[in-house]
């Protein structure tokens, strides 16, 4: 940081800030984790220098050997440990890995097609009435992926996103009983909708999702199964989702970030069949920009570090921590959506409390527990102030945190969360934002989080 300092001293001390800040809180919050000192230490390094748009022995610039042997290494390593044909490892995000991967479909599935049909070896070779018709083509297409609601993301087809406008789309819910997936209602949708693209995997769903029964569905009504598996990546690295709950069997096309429960870098990843592997190989430069070589080498790093017992001991423990937080929340008559997890997710439905999820998540932060508030299923206060708060176990379980410790942090939530009253606007309407938290309340939780 000292070199930073001289430089621009305002980055180096809020660099040094969010190490105090995530040292003294408590993070919960579902996606982000803590990656290891080799992750970050490869990340800082002058490959980042370097531009190599292409793939693997297949660059638009000279002088690219260094990083083809990062990204073989780290493509290597994500095959191995997930079991996959293919691995491309350059996306730069989740959401360019879904992007990435949405377009490698539409290529391999309508756009190579259309091109044997027409007598053409590539899209310059259309001509134009023919390239108006290979994107009408692509507009037509539809993709049936998980609510928002109900713990999807936005890249699974909400139509404010770009993915809601690349398709013609549909989403599916969760049972209003139960809350959980209901495959049957969902394969009903699909013979229905008859979509080329169905996307499983979440953002906000506590449940392990059966990839058998997803597949089955896609194979019926002739779709690609896609599945993000941003989420919970870790958990089946570490081998704690196998047979019917590790989605790379199963799956046409898989998408995961690098940086949730896999610990690793920022970044996206794509694992696919050989059919797909070619389409995906272009994605740079046809829809991502110059590869980041240097998070490229850190995602190699974590995949290493993946491969070991340690990280197996690790997700195991991430998934028992969230079944204590579940269990520490109920006990003391928390309402969770499903009634529980079995995942790394807990969502917290924080009505009972009278608070909106904005106050919860408000309340929580002030009392150094940082959490984020998220829709429940048929959420009454919408996506901005919500009803829920989302928790995660990946980043305490890797600061060593026990199923006992879990229990303890669920007591400090129901407590702060018990203290929290909602207050009005300044014309004396209920607020959705507003809330009273006394000072003894957080500071009592205050010192807790620091001892723990
Ligand atoms: N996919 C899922 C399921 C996610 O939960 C997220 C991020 O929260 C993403 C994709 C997007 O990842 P990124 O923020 O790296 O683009």
């Amino acid at each position: 940081l000292g070199v930073i300092e001289q430089v621009e001293p305002r980055i180096a001390q809020a660099t040094r800030q969010e190490l105090t800040d995530q040292r003294a809180s408590l993070k919960l919050i579902a996606s982000e984790n803590y990656a290891s000192l080799p992750v970050l230490a490869t990340m800082g390094t002058w490959l980042s220098d370097k531009y190599a748009e292409g793939t693997v022995g297949h660059r638009f610039y000279a002088g690219c050997q260094n990083v083809d042997t990062v990204e073989a290494v780290a493509a290597e390593h994500a095959r191995e440990l997930f079991g996959a044909e293919y691995a491309y490892v350059q996306p730069h995000s989740g959401i360019d890995a879904n992007l990435t991967a949405y377009w490698a479909i539409l290529a391999h599935k309508v756009e190579t097609p259309a091109l044997a049909e027409f007598g053409a070896k590539g899209v310059a070779e259309l001509s134009e009435a023919d390239w108006e018709t290979l994107r009408h083509r692509f507009g037509e297409q539809r993709l049936l992926g998980m609510s928002l609601d109900a713990g999807g993301h936005l890249t699974h087809g909400f139509r404010p996103n770009v993915s809601g406008k690349m398709f013609h789309q549909r989403s599916y819910g969760t049972d209003p009983n139960t809350e959980l997936l209901d495959y049957d209602a969902l394969a009903a949708q699909a013979r229905e909708f008859r979509p080329l693209v169905i996307v499983a995997g979440y953002s906000a769903y506590p449940r392990r999702v059966n990839f058998a029964k997803m597949r089955e569905i896609a194979d019926e009504v002739g779709a690609v199964l896609m599945v993000d598996m941003a989420h919970f990546a870790g958990l089946v690295a570490g081998k704690v989702f196998t047979g019917d709950e590790d989605p790379v069997p199963f799956a046409d096309v898989v998408t995961t970030t690098t940086h949730k429960s896999l610990r690793g870098p920022r970044g996206g990843m794509i694992l696919a069949t050989g059919e797909y592997a070619p389409s995906v190989d272009r994605g740079c430069p046809l829809v991502l920009g110059g590869p980041l070589s240097h998070v490229m080498a850190a995602k190699a790093v974590a995949l290493a570090e993946a491969r070991t017992a340690e990280f197996r001991t690790y997700a195991q423990n991430v998934a028992d921590n969230a079944k204590a937080l579940a269990e520490g929340l109920l006990r003391r008559d928390a309402r969770l959506v499903t009634g529980g997890t079995d995942n790394h997710i807990v969502l917290l439905d924080v009505r009972n409390f009278g608070l909106t999820g904005r106050q919860a998540e408000s309340a929580l932060l002030e009392s150094g527990i940082v959490t984020n508030r998220n829709s429940v299923p048929n959420d009454p206060n919408g996506a901005w102030y919500t009803t829920g708060i989302r928790l995660g176990t990946p980043a305490l379980t890797s600061r060593g945190f026990t199923t006992s410790d879990m229990d303890e942090v669920a007591g400090m939530i129901v407590d702060v969360l018990r203290s929290t009253k909602p207050t009005t606007t300044s014309t004396g309407a209920p607020s959705k934002a507003k809330y009273t938290l006394p000072e003894q309340a957080r500071e009592a939780s205050l010192t807790a989080a620091d001892t723990l």
